[in-house]
């Protein structure tokens, strides 16, 4: 009888599941959290906060867990900064200050900015398998919905004061709120005086004149600081887990505060999680949306298939830095994913640990249930050949595969598999990896030998059917006879074939392309 195997390999997220449920208890049903300032466009630094709860709520699934994913649009943040890559610029200039969910879209086609920003990614999510509840604090603020827990904050004003000077070098001033508001009049956060009195009932005084003694409760102007804002909502959501970018996480830092300030004012127990790191761009910078250094959901959906987009996180550790990648490396991170799915299935061989890492990886990257027996694999590398022998042609790239093609999921994944192949050769393939099968061979000064050769070639094709191995064999049997160095044979191949000195492997690039197509270019010569 075979022992079961012990494990060796034990990923973060089904750690940090198991870290849920050993310090939160048994629950009938667990909190995930991640949230998001859309004040400019959502991009892949972003969606690491989303795909790092993302990942544990799927290992907590796997453990029979019932998970509530929230996902808060903090949409009532003030608009501060204008990024370089919108529209608009000078419109938008004159909306600083105000919240952004109340600044009209510069693109004209949502309710607003922040909803723009929002709408992109709320579409995109759910393409790499990602069930979220969205919300939009605007919206949950302007209906007064978290009014009682103002008033709580306001009351424990000292406590919490006490906390954040702890890490100031400057105390905060004598009275000091922890609440800001926009002014009902103009809209801006540009208040000069403000007073609690007693409950709801605050004094404000706003740079554009606006001033008034006023109740608060239900009119949804006023609005918990950040750092008071973050605690306010693990309590009132009874959050369980929420990781965070690095940046929250130092000494004195906003999830330092928050445990400390949700502790002392709402008396209740903070959410556990762990820093995630950046993300960039191969060799470029850093995600920044104020810069408009961007990629997005969707952009990398043009390139990657949506599990290998899981797999890029699902494969790296929330606190290791990583680069996303447009070059060449794209092929070989296909082919990473494809040799994780062969050792899933049992094809590769690998070790015990290795297996059970590639195995664990592979489940937490599939979008859709994991078939039973593993789909067909198409060679990512072969699809770019492949394709530019059809001048991109998607619907000619299928039909090449034609006869390996058993069924409609197998069309469906090569048909998504070619498009990003399509896309990747259109916008980010190198150079010398792009060809085009020429229509006449282009002018060349051969060596007789050479070219005798290229004829000597054309005419074997005629001859009968060969495989790549036949081929390859005999265009070296060619050079031989004639007596030529094999390189400069293929230089003049490639040339013949595609106007540049090097290619994918000629004799199954010959097959590939066609024979007819070869021998009608190879006699030209
Ligand atoms: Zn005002």
């Amino acid at each position: 009888m075979n022992k079961p195997k012990k494990l060796e390999f034990y990923h973060w997220a089904d750690k940090a599941a198991d870290n849920i449920i050993k310090v939160k208890g048994s629950k009938s049903k667990y909190i995930l959290a991640a949230g998001i300032t859309p004040s400019g466009t959502i991009h892949m630094g972003n969606f690491r906060e989303i795909i790092t709860q993302e990942l544990v709520k799927r290992a907590l699934e796997s453990r029979k867990k019932k998970v509530r994913f929230i996902y808060s649009w903090d949409d009532y943040d003030v608009f501060r900064k204008v990024p370089k890559n919108m529209p608009k610029q000078e419109e938008l200039q004159k909306q600083l200050r105000k919240s952004i969910s109340d600044i009209p879209d510069p693109f004209g086609c949502h309710k607003s900015y922040a909803e723009h920003n929002e709408a992109e990614i709320e579409e995109d999510v759910p393409k790499v398998g990602i069930e979220t509840e969205f919300i939009r604090q605007s919206l949950l603020y302007r209906k007064g919905t978290y009014d009682k827990e103002i008033k709580h904050a306001l009351e424990h004003t000292k406590e919490i004061k006490e906390i954040l000077d702890k890490y100031r070098k400057e105390p905060l001033k004598d009275g000091w709120l922890p609440i800001a508001m926009f002014c009902p009049k103009c809209g801006k956060d540009t208040i000069k005086s403000l007073k609690w009195l007693k409950d709801y009932d605050i004094e404000y005084e706003c740079q554009c004149g606006q001033k008034e003694k006023i109740n608060f409760k239900g009119k949804g102007f006023v609005k918990l600081l950040w750092r008071i804002d973050w605690p306010m909502r693990w309590h009132y959501y009874n959050e369980d887990f929420e990781s965070a970018g690095k940046d929250h996480f130092a000494a004195g830092g906003s999830v330092d505060t928050a445990r400390q300030i949700q502790k002392a004012v709402w008396k209740t127990e903070s959410p556990i999680g762990f820093p995630y790191e950046w993300i960039s761009i191969k060799g470029g910078q850093q995600f920044a949306s104020s810069a408009g250094i961007v990629i997005t959901l969707k952009e990398m959906l043009e390139i990657y298939q949506p599990e290998i987009i899981r797999y890029l996180f699902a494969s790296t550790r929330p606190n290791a830095e990583f680069a996303i990648s447009f070059d060449a490396d794209v092929i070989k991170i296909y082919e990473d994913f494809d040799r994780c799915e062969r050792i899933h299935y049992g094809i590769d061989q690998a070790s015990d640990k290795e297996k059970q890492k590639q195995s664990r990886i592979y489940e937490l990257s599939a979008v859709d249930k994991i078939s039973k027996k593993i789909p067909l694999q198409w060679s990512f590398r072969h699809l770019t050949t492949i394709l530019q022998i059809h001048q991109l042609d998607i619907n000619k790239t299928i039909g090449f595969y034609e006869k390996e093609i058993k069924n409609k999921e197998d069309k469906q994944r090569l048909h998504q598999r070619a498009v990003c192949a399509k896309n990747w050769l259109e916008k980010h393939a190198p150079k010398d990896f792009k060809f085009t099968v020429q229509d006449q061979p282009p002018k060349l000064k051969l060596d007789p030998k050479i070219k005798k050769a290229i004829h000597e070639l054309a005419k074997k094709l005629k001859e009968r059917d060969w495989t790549d191995v036949e081929l390859h064999n005999e265009i070296y049997i060619i050079t031989q006879n004639l007596d030529i160095k094999p390189q400069d044979f293929f230089k003049a191949a490639y040339q013949t074939l595609v106007n540049k000195e090097r290619g994918p492997r000629l004799a199954s690039f010959i097959l590939q392309i066609g024979k007819d197509q070869v021998i009608e270019l190879f006699e030209k010569v």
